[in-house]
C-alpha cells in the first residue's frame, strides 16, 4: 500500500480510482485515505454547527430545490436574534464553529452580516464560517474584519460549460467561483470548495478534473457529496438533456460520492473534509460513519430550528432523524465515538497553513 500511496495520484490515477470496482482494490483506497486522514489530521471528529438562514435566493440554479425557480416553496429569513441563539446553542455543545449559509439572498446584506458576526463573536470563541454564495470583495472584506473566519463555496463541477447549463450566472461581479475561490484565499479567508458527484453532465474525466483541481487551489475544506435530484427542478424534471454517452457519467452514488471522499484525502492531506448530510441521506444507516472511515474528519450537525431547516429543501429528504438539537449532537457523538474516534475541540482550523493577513480596510 505504501508504494501503491506514496505519492499523490495524478489526474490519470485519480480517473482509474473512480471507474474501479473491484471491491478489494477499493479496500485499499479506503484504508489508505484513512491512514493519510490520521497521519495529517488525527482521531478527532470536527463538529460545526450549521445554521441556514435564509432559503431565499435569486439565482436560478437548476439542480438546487431552494432556485428562485421554485415559486411553490414557502420562504424565511431567519432574525439576527434567531441566528444568535442558535450559535448560542453551538457554544452550548461545544461545537467549535458555526457555520451560516444561506440562498443568495439580497436581504443578507454586507453590513447585517458584520453585525452578525461581530454578535457572535463578541459573545463566544466560535470560528465564524460563510456561506452565502457569490459576493463581491467589499462584503468578503467587511466580513472578514468583522471576525469571519472561512468561506465555503463549492465550484460544483470544473466543467465551465456543465456548471454555465446547471447554473445560469447573475452577470454581476463578473468572476467566476474559482475566481472568487483565489480572491478569499488573497483576503485571508480559510477557504473550502466542492463538487456535487454524479450531476447530468458530468462525466468521469470531469470528477477527476474537479478533484485534481482541489489540490491546485490547495482548500483548506473540501465538501463532496451525491447530487440528489429535486423532482421541482429543471435538473431533476429533465435529466435527459444532458445525457452523456453510455459509461462517461459519473454515477451519483454513494460508492462514487466515497471514491471522492478518500481521492479528496490523498490529494490535500490536511484538508477538513466533511462527511456531508447528501451522502447520510443517501445511507442513513452508516453512510456518515463510512464518509469518516474513507478520508472525512468533520460533520456538520444541523441546528437550524426545525421550522425553518424543513424549508430548506435543497434535495428531497435530507437526512435526519433528530428531532432536537440535543438529540442531534447525542446521536453524531455516538456513530462518532462507535468508529473509535473522538469529538474534537476548539476551531479545527486548518492545520500546517499560515494565516493570510486580512485585507486592509474597506474604506
Ligand atoms: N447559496 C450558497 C451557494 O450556492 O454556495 C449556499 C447554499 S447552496 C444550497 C449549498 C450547496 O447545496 C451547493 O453548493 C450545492 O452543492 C448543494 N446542493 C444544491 N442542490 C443540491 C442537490 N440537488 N443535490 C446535492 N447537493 C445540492
Amino acid at each position: 500500500m505504501v508504494d501503491e500511496f506514496s505519492a499523490k495520484p495524478t489526474t490519470a490515477e485519480i480517473l482509474r480510482w473512480l471507474r474501479e470496482d473491484d471491491p478489494a482494490r477499493l479496500a485499499r483506497l479506503w484504508a489508505a485515505a484513512d491512514d493519510v486522514r490520521r497521519q495529517n489530521v488525527g482521531d478527532e471528529v470536527h463538529l460545526r454547527g450549521l445554521v441556514e438562514i435564509s432559503n431565499i435566493c435569486q439565482r436560478r440554479c437548476a439542480y438546487c430545490g431552494i432556485s428562485a425557480l421554485r415559486t411553490d416553496l414557502a420562504r424565511y429569513r431567519m432574525t439576527p436574534p434567531e441566528i444568535l441563539d442558535c450559535a448560542a446553542a453551538a457554544d452550548a455543545y461545544g461545537y467549535g464553529t458555526v457555520v451560516l449559509q444561506a440562498g443568495e439572498d439580497p436581504e443578507l446584506t454586507g453590513p447585517a452580516i458584520a453585525q452578525l458576526v461581530r454578535d457572535i463573536k463578541s459573545r463566544h470563541r466560535l470560528a465564524v464560517t460563510l456561506s452565502l454564495g457569490e459576493r463581491g470583495d467589499d462584503d468578503l472584506r467587511l466580513w472578514l474584519q468583522a471576525g469571519a473566519d472561512r468561506y465555503l463555496l463549492r465550484f460544483e463541477t470544473s466543467n465551465a460549460e456543465l456548471f454555465a447549463r446547471i447554473h445560469p450566472s447573475a452577470g454581476r461581479h463578473g468572476r467566476s467561483r474559482i475566481e472568487m475561490l483565489h480572491r478569499l484565499r488573497e483576503l485571508g479567508y480559510e477557504v473550502g470548495s466542492g463538487v456535487m458527484c454524479g450531476i447530468p453532465g458530468q462525466s468521469y474525466d470531469d470528477l477527476a478534473a474537479d478533484i485534481a483541481l482541489f489540490a491546485t487551489l490547495d482548500l483548506d475544506m473540501i465538501g463532496v457529496g451525491p447530487y440528489i435530484p429535486h423532482p421541482h427542478t429543471p435538473l431533476g424534471e429533465q435529466v435527459e438533456i444532458l445525457r452523456l454517452p453510455a459509461g462517461q457519467q459519473a454515477p451519483n452514488d454513494e460508492l462514487t460520492t466515497y471514491k471522492a471522499v478518500a481521492l479528496a484525502r490523498l490529494v490535500c492531506p490536511q484538508a477538513n473534509i466533511p462527511s456531508t448530510t447528501a451522502l447520510a441521506t443517501l445511507n442513513l444507516a452508516e453512510g456518515r460513519e463510512l464518509g469518516l472511515q474513507r478520508g472525512a474528519n468533520v460533520v456538520m450537525p444541523n441546528i437550524t430550528p426545525m421550522a425553518y431547516r424543513r424549508l430548506y429543501e435543497i434535495y428531497p429528504a435530507k437526512a435526519c432523524i433528530a428531532e432536537t438539537a440535543q438529540q442531534c449532537i447525542q446521536c453524531m457523538q455516538a456513530r462518532i465515538e462507535s468508529i473509535g474516534r473522538r469529538v474534537g475541540l476548539g476551531p479545527g482550523g486548518r492545520t500546517g497553513r499560515t494565516k493570510t493577513k486580512p485585507a486592509e480596510d474597506v474604506s
